[in-house]
């Protein structure tokens, strides 16, 4: 095992992945900006190194500071979280450069996925079902046309280095389609400094379904089942469970078992998701992320298998502690994922905690890096925590949610709890029935 990890993240993931180490007896570095000093990961790290100013560009992306960190404290391999530098291939490739461990995938599988044109080559290569589309990207109108033509409308053209929802127009007909090719070029060069894009069919009404990978890098891979994320907002997650209300047990075990041949057959290492969007029965990837995502919690509650902790075994080559047939599903689990935004305009709340209470009991899970007194920094995503519920039944949890979520209190700023607590109570929503733009409706329906 390692000697010392530094976990170049904050908020809740920083906090989550220090805990791993902790349960495994492995010393943590915290690295934080000027704004996050009073942080709880970095109140709770062994040691802590300040990285720089609040701006994020300048510290939790400044991978010089971060090395330097890494030397005076001596630490042999560096967690990145999600976002932040988790898919930043140079990244990896500089740690490796210096003998620092990545605990990620290799530099390679981070590049060829986080390039969505060939992450959909691959997928195809590998016998993965993809959304009808462009065989590359996509540069001419004409191009474009024909492309669309061949599949149908209504298209949508995504960015190849797109991520966040960001960089995504959708043409309904043929004379909105230079339109959208304009729009969706100028905004990928803007937002990732790369102008490709791609053309794929867009699915009406599909839902949301990803399958957790975890590899060895050795050619050894498994599944852990699925999480359905089909409640969004403008293509962001905002409730996650596991496992999709509408899968059957030999779609699951079919999907995922062509996903743990993919990863074995690129000889993956650590933890990824393949996405897919669902429709009719069938699975369609659109792309994989290979990292530690926001809702791993939802499956290591119905595995009972912590996923970090198999990141660091994998990452320091003990190899994963299951085999496939370890990977029962045990119950149902959903996230609410809790912004400190407002609950109906979604405009973000930083500010001071004045009272915090939350939920506890059977099944509830809190991962959270707030508490009382905190002051949330307005320099970062709104994110400030988590609430997974598992119950034995889908009925369950839903019971068991609608409970913790009116025991969580959190006053002096604005949370997003207030939705949740109607979302648990929505007819749709407890009979499972929803798709990717089920909550942009219903939120456009309440104003
Ligand atoms: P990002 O990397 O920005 O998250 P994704 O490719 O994962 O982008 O897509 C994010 C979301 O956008 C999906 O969950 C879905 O809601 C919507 N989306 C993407 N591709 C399509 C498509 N072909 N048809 C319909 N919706 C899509």
């Amino acid at each position: 095992m390692f000697r010392k990890v530094l976990i170049a993240n904050r908020g809740e993931i920083a906090l989550r992945i220090l805990r791993a180490c902790k349960e495994l007896g492995i010393p943590t570095v915290a690295v934080h900006s000027t704004a996050d000093e009073s942080a709880m990961h970095v109140r709770l790290a062994d040691e802590s190194v300040c990285i720089g100013p609040p701006a994020y560009r300048q510290s939790y992306l400044n991978i010089h500071e971060i090395m330097a960190a890494c030397e005076i404290t001596g630490a042999d391999a560096i967690h990145p979280g999600y976002g932040f530098l988790s898919e930043n291939a140079k990244f990896a490739e500089i740690l490796e450069a210096h003998g620092i461990t990545f605990i990620g995938p290799s530099a390679e599988h981070i590049r060829i996925m986080g390039d969505k044109i060939e992450a959909k080559q691959t997928a195809k290569r590998l016998g993965i079902p993809v959304v009808p589309g462009s065989e590359g990207g996509i540069t001419d109108e004409d191009e474009a046309k024909k492309v669309a033509a061949e599949i149908g409308y209504p298209v949508i053209i995504k960015a190849a280095a797109g991520g966040g929802g960001r960089g995504m127009m959708v043409a309904m007909t043929e004379d909105r389609l230079s339109e959208a090719l304009h729009t969706a070029r100028s905004e990928a060069s803007a937002a990732f400094g790369d102008s490709s894009v791609y053309i794929e069919k867009y699915l009406a009404k599909p839902r949301h379904i990803e399958v957790q990978v975890m590899g060895d890098g050795k050619g050894g891979g498994i599944h852990l089942g699925e999480r359905d994320c089909s409640l969004q907002r403008r293509h962001q997650k905002v409730w996650e469970e596991a496992p999709s209300p509408v899968l059957r047990e030999a779609d699951r075990a079919k999907i995922g078992d062509i996903c743990a041949k993919a990863i074995q057959g690129i000889g993956y290492s650590g933890a990824g998701t393949v996405e897919f969007l669902w429709e009719n029965g069938e699975f369609y990837f659109i792309e994989m992320n290979t990292r530690l995502q926001v809702e791993h919690p939802v499956t290591e509650m119905i595995t009972g298998i912590d996923l970090v902790n198999e990141q660091l075994r994998v990452a320091s080559a003990a190899g994963l502690s299951v085999n496939q047939s370890d990977v029962v599903i045990n119950g149902h689990a959903i996230e609410c994922r809790i912004n400190a935004e407002h609950p109906d305009t979604f405009v973000p709340s930083p500010g001071r905690i004045t009272y915090y209470h939350p939920p506890g009991g059977l099944g509830v899970r809190v991962d959270s890096g707030v508490y009382q007194g905190y002051s949330i920094p307005p320099h970062y995503d709104s994110l400030i925590g988590k609430l997974i519920v598992h119950g034995r039944t889908r009925e369950e949890c839903l019971m068991r949610l609608h409970r913790a979520l009116d025991e969580f209190v959190v006053d002096g700023i604005n949370t997003t709890l207030p939705l949740f607590r109607d979302l648990v109570g929505n007819e749709d929503i407890q009979k499972g029935n929803y798709n990717i733009h089920w909550l942009e409706h219903y939120l456009a329906n309440k104003k």
